[in-house]
């Protein structure tokens, strides 16, 4: 009988366990077992290995075969494993030396004629392998497990580079069979956004709303005509924002790794959704529960087009995300918890047909009709909104004739000096601040506190919106660089409600 144990990784919401493949070949009727949680991909697996092995030029053992997963109660999902059971059974048969198999640790699906396919989660393998270890990864993935700094990438083509390459390091085959590891990416310094702010002509109330909205990590829903400029606004504010930290976008660049969604590494997510799309599109989920857009927005922003179209149970199952910052997906036999610490922009058209208000009197609702379309949006999710703004339609002549505003780069120098002020006072942005906090880290004056009583008569505010109103102001107070919160401060927070 012989054997052999081979490294890898699991992935499970966004960590990788890991994984030992143990495969014994003895004497008996020619058969291949799985165990350790034969799911049906673990299962099809067996015929691309066996497939990948044969159009490999190598010999697959006519014995019996038995492959371990360990440890067993570990749910390993998809084809990831097939590279280091094909691995373990050349071992096992003596085709590739036992004993180098320390060194590393693989990943990957194979095709049935032995290429390697790219496979998702890559990211939090590459994150988690022991810096002491070399990760083969299939070559598409080889760039993406590289965001992982520390970690030593060797991308291969196909099973052949992958043998070739472990018996020339124990010194079996020719040296020129060695891979190269792959090349570290270079580091930008700040990532290029191809929406610039510059592109927004006039709408300054609009403008100074966003400005807001990224100092202090706010939500914002914008109300106005269709082709007033809501989406264009709200897709630029990634590009006012504080640049990522390293490890943020670490963070994201995982989720997108697990999701198999494209990455350009360091920017900020922007997420357009429609409101046709479904709840688990939004929160994530499926057999293999993947990550929805409120986690492809994580550090980022998530747009919400016609906001009162959405479902309502659609819209339902941001709110306890919006608070944990996180979302915690339940399936049958166990949990999986994506990050979702998203900034929340919706839009909407102030009636049915888009025109109310507009000048042009082009609109033909009726009251009743205004009232139910801007009821459809529950107090529970606008309450949870800080910055409700109005974005007029601009005549044309208005527009040509506007100069071009302020770039992004010029705005976001702003934003990050007065963040800075926030977090060096805090710990973190305005947004993030908890209602235990507010007295102390937003202290009111006798006129501050008079205003905000009429205005909460006046208003209706709820107890919510109220501490939402104190934490738009103390941005608006850092942005003009004063350490008190004004009235003036709090009277321009209040002209967002
Ligand atoms: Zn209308």
């Amino acid at each position: 009988m012989s054997f052999a144990q081979v490294h890898t990784r699991s992935v499970i919401g966004l960590v990788a366990p890991a994984v030992t493949v143990e495969v014994h070949i003895s004497q008996g009727l020619p058969a291949l077992t799985i165990v350790g949680l034969p799911e049906t991909s673990v299962r099809e697996s067996k015929d691309r290995v066996r497939s990948a092995i044969i159009n490999s030029g190598f010999d697959f053992p006519n014995r019996r075969i038995t492959i371990n997963l360990a440890p067993a109660d570990l749910p390993k999902d998809g084809s990831r494993l097939d590279l280091p059971i094909a691995i373990g059974i050349l071992s096992a048969s003596g085709q590739i030396d036992a004993s180098v198999l320390d060194d590393f640790e693989f990943v990957g699906e194979l095709a049935l004629n032995g290429d390697l396919r790219g496979v998702t989660g890559v990211l939090s393998v590459a994150c988690a392998i022991k810096s002491s270890r070399t990760l083969f990864v299939p070559k598409s993935n080889a760039d993406e497990a590289l965001q992982a700094m520390d970690a030593i990438v060797l991308g291969a083509d196909n099973l052949t580079q992958v043998c070739r390459h472990l018996n020339a390091v124990c010194g079996m085959g020719s040296a020129d069979d060695k891979l190269a590891p792959t090349p570290k990416p270079t580091k930008k310094a700040l990532p290029v956004y191809a929406l610039d702010l510059a592109d927004v002509k006039g709408q300054h109330h609009a403008r100074r709303a966003l400005e807001i909205c990224a100092t202090g990590g706010h939500s914002m829903l914008f109300k106005g005509s269709p082709g007033s400029g809501k989406t264009l606004m709200a897709s630029r504010l990634p590009s006012i924002l504080p640049p990522l930290s390293d490890d943020e976008a670490l963070e994201v660049a995982s989720i997108y790794s697990v999701a198999g969604v494209a990455y350009q590494f360091g920017v900020r997510p922007f997420r357009s959704c429609h409101h046709t799309m479904s709840a688990v599109a939004l929160s994530g989920g499926g057999s293999r529960p993947k990550p929805g857009e409120i986690s492809l927005s994580h550090h980022g922003v998530l747009f919400l087009d016609e906001l009162p179209e959405f479902d309502r149970k659609t819209l339902e199952v941001m709110r306890q995300p919006l608070e944990a910052k996180e979302i915690v997906i339940s399936r049958a036999n166990s949990q999986v918890a994506y990050p979702a610490n998203f900034q929340l922009v919706g839009a909407m058209n102030p009636c049915p047909c888009g025109y109310h208000g507009d000048p042009s009197g082009r609109c033909s609702c009726k009251p009743e009709q205004i009232k139910r379309y801007q009821d459809k949006l529950s107090g529970p999710l606008l309450d949870r909104i800080d910055l409700h703004v109005h974005v007029p339609a601009l005549p044309i002549d208005d527009l040509q004739n506007a100069p071009q505003g302020e770039s992004s780069a010029v705005v976001r120098h702003r934003v990050i000096t007065a963040r800075q002020i926030a977090i060096d006072r805090q710990g973190k942005a305005n947004s993030e601040l908890l209602p235990s906090e507010i007295d102390r880290f937003i202290p009111l004056g006798v006129a501050q506190k008079q205003l905000l009583a009429t205005a909460q008569t006046r208003l209706n505010l709820s107890a919510r919106s109220y501490h939402r109103v104190l934490k738009v102001a103390r941005t608006i107070s850092d942005l003009a660089g004063e350490e008190q919160v004004g009235v003036s401060h709090l009277a321009e927070a209040l002209s967002y409600r």
